[in-house]
């Protein structure tokens, strides 16, 4: 699907929805009758492709669309995948095609989002974090080290990243207790345990390994592209306290690894082929493994916002993945350059996503400046980090020449200490 070709689907489609002809993203649902199937989206409605193989309308054995996760339909590989998006844009727009004149077929086929629920779309494996934005590090570097050296050394030369923990990430509508851990006050000599006071979102997108590697191989940037099969917006919940004790001398650990959110649509890689656009100018140049050429970030409009309990949500974000300093590519490159094997399932998560605007912060942390510039809410409240009862709503798309391409939404709720 080139940038200039434009589609017309039979299927009423809202001009602001994510989920256009264009987009098609793959993930798993629910209802009374059905258990797991996977599924695809087209406006308003999912499209049950165990159903719409009763047709035999891809020539796959349809039990791959019969599971709890996308994994087995992804490690077809690409080749098949890829063909199976284009045959369903191609059903969708023949007024002829046997998914608009057979009513049965039809009727089995599309069910309204609002009546599904949708699943944890991958079972992941391995969950890798990176720290990829540059807004983002300046600004942590500026609050917590020196201004005139916000980015450490290293930063400018790698995509800087820490192994998580995959156990805790959940699909969009769940909630979470708020985590308790240990603190320490900046005017305590010892730690206090307790529930974690200064709770943050972290705007970020993940990407999803479609494609695995063999222990001691590499993947040069312009090989990534095959070994990954889409996004999701994600959400790395962060307990700001007990991050900034704990995390010496080693990273992250239990600050993060309490609760992650995704959306629950895949969006393939593509989908988002025609929202590529330039990314920052890298200096200094870089070592050559962690070249590439052409456009590679992603115009990718994103938003977050803080929904009190009882009240209107309240937008506090307005970000986008194009601000983005390393590609996945490069991040994959640098994954694999020591010889690490990636799985499909793997997944791989950008990073905060801040903008050089203090309304693009990615975390309350930013938007807060460390609690020092609390934001007023439409109920009035304020807000330095997140409360009990919050739910943290993250959108995506991306939107050019008319067409768009989004993700959905990506909300989760923090519960009180248990
Ligand atoms: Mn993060």
């Amino acid at each position: 699907m080139s940038t200039s070709s434009s589609l017309h689907t039979w299927f009423e489609v809202k001009t602001d929805s994510d989920f256009s002809i264009y987009n098609l993203p793959f993930g798993i649902y629910s209802d009374a009758q059905v258990k797991h199937h996977v599924c695809s989206a087209i406006g308003d409605s999912i499209i049950d492709l165990f159903e719409l193989e009763s047709a035999d309308v891809f020539d796959l054995n349809r039990t791959v669309f019969d599971k709890n996760y996308l994994n087995d339909f992804i490690e077809l590989g690409k080749p098949i995948t890829h063909k199976v998006r284009l045959k369903l844009q191609e059903l969708l727009c023949n007024a002829n095609s046997i998914l608009k004149t057979n009513a049965n077929l039809s009727k089995a086929v599309f069910k309204k989002q609002s009546d599904v629920t949708l699943l944890m779309p991958i079972k992941i494996g391995d969950y890798t974090d990176f720290y990829s934005s540059i807004d983002h590090a300046t600004n942590v570097g500026t609050m917590f080290r020196d201004p005139a050296n916000a980015l450490l050394p290293n930063w400018k030369h790698l995509p800087v990243g820490y192994h998580g923990r995959a156990s805790s990430i959940c699909v969009s509508g769940h909630s979470f207790h708020r985590p308790k851990g240990q603190q320490k006050p900046a005017d305590a000599e010892l730690p206090v345990f307790g529930p974690c006071k200064l709770l943050d979102f972290e705007l970020e997108t993940a990407f999803i390994i479609g494609k695995s590697t063999n222990m001691g191989d590499t993947l040069s940037t312009a090989q990534a592209d095959e070994h990954i099969f889409g996004m999701v917006l994600f959400n790395d919940w962060s307990a700001r306290d007990i991050q900034t004790w704990e995390y010496v001398p080693l990273g992250p650990f239990l600050a993060k690894n309490f609760a992650s959110t995704i959306s629950p649509w895949v969006v393939t890689l593509e989908a988002l082929e025609p929202f590529h656009v330039k990314g920052y100018e890298q200096h200094p140049v870089l070592l050559p493994y962690l070249h590439y050429s052409g456009e590679k970030n992603i115009d990718i409009n994103l938003q977050v916002a803080i929904q009190p309990l009882g009240a209107m949500p309240s937008v506090v974000c307005t970000s986008n993945y194009k601000y983005m300093y390393y590609t996945m590519e490069q991040q994959l490159a640098h994954h694999t350059v020591n010889g690490c094997n990636i799985n499909v399932g793997d997944m791989m998560a950008s990073g905060t996503i801040s903008g050089p605007q203090p309304n693009a912060y990615g975390s309350m942390l930013e938007l807060s400046w460390k609690g020092t510039k609390p934001l007023t809410l439409a109920d009035g409240s304020e807000r330095r980090f997140i409360n009990d009862g919050d739910t943290v709503i993250m959108t995506g798309y991306c939107e050019r020449d008319g067409k768009r391409v989004g993700f959905g939404s990506c909300a989760a709720t923090v519960l009180p200490a248990k």
